[in-house]
């Protein structure tokens, strides 16, 4: 079983996304892999983002931490989630502890030329501790979290394994 220091980005945004998702994924379930919403998600960050310099936390990787020490993470889908906004505060937390003085995240919707900004203020990282104790909460049960409404399941990468009765 994972320990605090394996909780990445990606962790972060399936529990906000669905619990259950982020149970199987603990558990080396990755059709997210073969899915055409990440590979969309993939040529969309190739093509609007081609000056990032991704950078390796280990579990955490983020897509550009630009030279004031703001995150900026390149979303596919066309509006900010919480899913989002608590991977950006994720991956400052794990910069700080890493003695890097991160700002705060910067999200890119190339999709609808938005960006949100998103300062690392004193509650942003009392929320990233507690989502890394929450994860480790979820992925420790024995059993797995309830599926989502058939509706929240749209485009999930997990649907075939979960809604394949
Ligand atoms: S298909 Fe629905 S219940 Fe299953 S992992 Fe995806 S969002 Fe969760």
């Amino acid at each position: 079983m994972i320990g605090p220091e394996d909780v990445g980005g990606v962790h972060v945004k399936y529990l906000y996304h669905c619990r259950r998702q982020l149970w199987l994924y603990a558990r080396g379930m990755r059709p997210e892999q073969l899915s055409a919403t990440v590979q969309l998600g993939e040529a969309v960050h190739e093509t609007s983002y081609t000056r990032s310099s991704p950078v390796d936390l280990g579990a955490a990787k983020l897509d550009h931490l630009d030279g004031a020490a703001w995150v900026h993470e390149v979303k596919s889908s066309s509006r900010p989630s919480r899913a989002d906004e608590a991977q950006a505060m994720h991956y400052c937390y794990r910069l700080r502890a890493v003695g890097v003085d991160a700002q705060g995240g910067i999200l890119h919707y190339p999709k609808t030329r938005r960006t949100k900004r998103l300062p690392y203020t004193t509650q942003a990282a009392e929320q990233a501790e507690a989502d890394i104790a929450e994860v480790l909460a979820v992925v420790s049960a024995p059993d797995s979290p309830p599926l989502l409404a058939r509706s929240a399941c749209r485009g999930c990468s997990y649907a075939d394994y979960c809604w394949n009765e």
